[in-house]
């Protein structure tokens, strides 16, 4: 349900200021042309190496495993954890679709959990109540880049041998506690999609926290086979092991990735300064208008992935993508809550399910957003916004 450039038409105004404008930030153009010289355009490659170097670097040393999108690596978690017929998989019902739909594919029965009203996380004191004998695994997301409640969350798992698997799409680099998001579960997911802080066009990786799942990761992305193995000569030739599928990303988008990676900490401390105006600017107007701002509970260091409005009702919501529009300004909302989408009801979804996730759903605008943003389209947004 989110607008795109490719949906809207633009509106006829000199300087229309995208949701999203995804820009090369170093040498991304120097390293594709690099990988295609080298002659090896498949995966795992001299790129795909570097990246899973550094990821592994920020995530504690965990096994780090390009894939072809965040999606395909919540489907290896699937498969790693066995997941099957009537398994149950709690969800929060806040997310992106694919969050479900990677366990659904297996058979699972996907239970959704409401979220905070502040931080729009699955709310932690309603977990132990959806867990059942049958339940299998809980899909956490860090919404926006701030942490779930962490400590409550795995010793609920870990209470009833619940498995965690991150969603942590909004979260490379941010922290809890010290420690950073996508190193607490078994298992954690990250997204290189354009719209997200570090990308690649499409592209993600599987963080495999647990060592005895690394193994079986490594063929199951393989397509089925030993091929990982057989590259390191830990065995004379590959074959047909396990299931698997085809989930390893060109070594050409790995090469345009490392040289976003390269300028990592420069593109977080641009993101960390638009967030921070961004909320600065708009503070007295948002407490004056009753709109509620983003919070980042104490122990959280954000990823900075978003930044969000929360109006006071469906019809403000519309109002301001409309007045934000008027101005040259595209602003859009997410998600449908997964219990109310035509899927989520053959789960079992009934309207009242989430009451936290639908009042969100309604009410939230996410503001233009991107590293590259310059502090005169930032101004736009801030004065446009204060103007409704
Ligand atoms: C973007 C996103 C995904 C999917 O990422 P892809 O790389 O596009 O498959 C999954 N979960 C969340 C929370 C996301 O924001």
């Amino acid at each position: 349900m989110k607008n795109t450039p490719e949906t809207v038409p633009k509106p006829d105004v000199e300087a229309w200021i995208p949701f999203n404008r995804p820009r090369v930030v170093g040498n991304e153009f120097a390293y594709i042309r690099d990988a295609v010289e080298r002659g090896r355009l498949s995966g795992d490659g001299a790129w795909t190496r570097k990246c899973e170097a550094v990821l592994s670097g920020e995530m504690e040393g965990a096994r780090v495993l390009l894939t072809t999108s965040c999606t395909h690596a919540l489907e290896m978690a699937a498969l790693l954890l066995d997941i099957r017929e009537g398994d149950e998989v709690i969800v929060p019902s806040f997310t992106f679709v694919s969050t479900a739909n990677a366990f659904a594919l297996r058979g699972a029965r996907i239970v959704f959990i409401d979220i905070q009203p502040d931080t729009f996380n699955l709310n932690e004191a309603l977990l132990p109540s959806l867990i059942t004998p049958r339940t299998k695994a809980v899909v956490p997301v860090h919404y926006g880049g701030v942490a779930c409640a962490i400590e409550p969350i795995l010793a609920a798992a870990e209470a009833a041998g619940v498995a965690v698997v991150e969603d942590n799409a909004h979260g490379l680099f941010g922290r809890y506690r010290g420690r950073p998001l996508g190193t607490f579960g078994a298992l954690s997911t990250l997204s290189f999609h354009e719209t997200k802080n570090v990308f690649c066009g499409e592209g993600g990786a599987l963080v495999v926290n647990d060592r005895d799942l690394i193994a079986r990761a490594e063929i199951l992305r393989e397509k089925g086979t030993d091929r990982s193995r057989f590259f390191r000569g830990e065995v004379d030739k590959y074959t047909w092991v396990d299931l698997g599928s085809s989930y390893v990303l060109s070594d050409m988008l790995a090469a345009f990735l490392f040289a976003q990676l390269e300028q990592r900490e420069r593109i977080q401390a641009a993101r960390q300064r638009l967030w921070h105006r961004y909320r600065d600017e708009v503070a007295d107007w948002a407490h004056a208008r009753g709109v509620q701002l983003p919070n980042v509970p104490e122990g959280s260091s954000s990823a900075h992935h978003l930044f969000h409005l929360l109006m006071t009702s469906l019809d403000e919501r519309q109002a301001m993508i409309a007045h934000l529009r008027s101005r040259g300004v595209q602003a859009i909302f997410h998600y449908v809550p997964l219990h109310r989408s035509a899927m989520g009801e053959k789960f079992g979804g009934r309207p009242g399910d989430c009451p936290v996730a639908e009042s969100v759903s309604d009410r939230i605008v996410r503001l233009p957003f991107y590293t590259s943003m310059s502090v005169s389209e930032q101004t736009r947004v801030i004065e446009a916004v204060r103007s409704f």
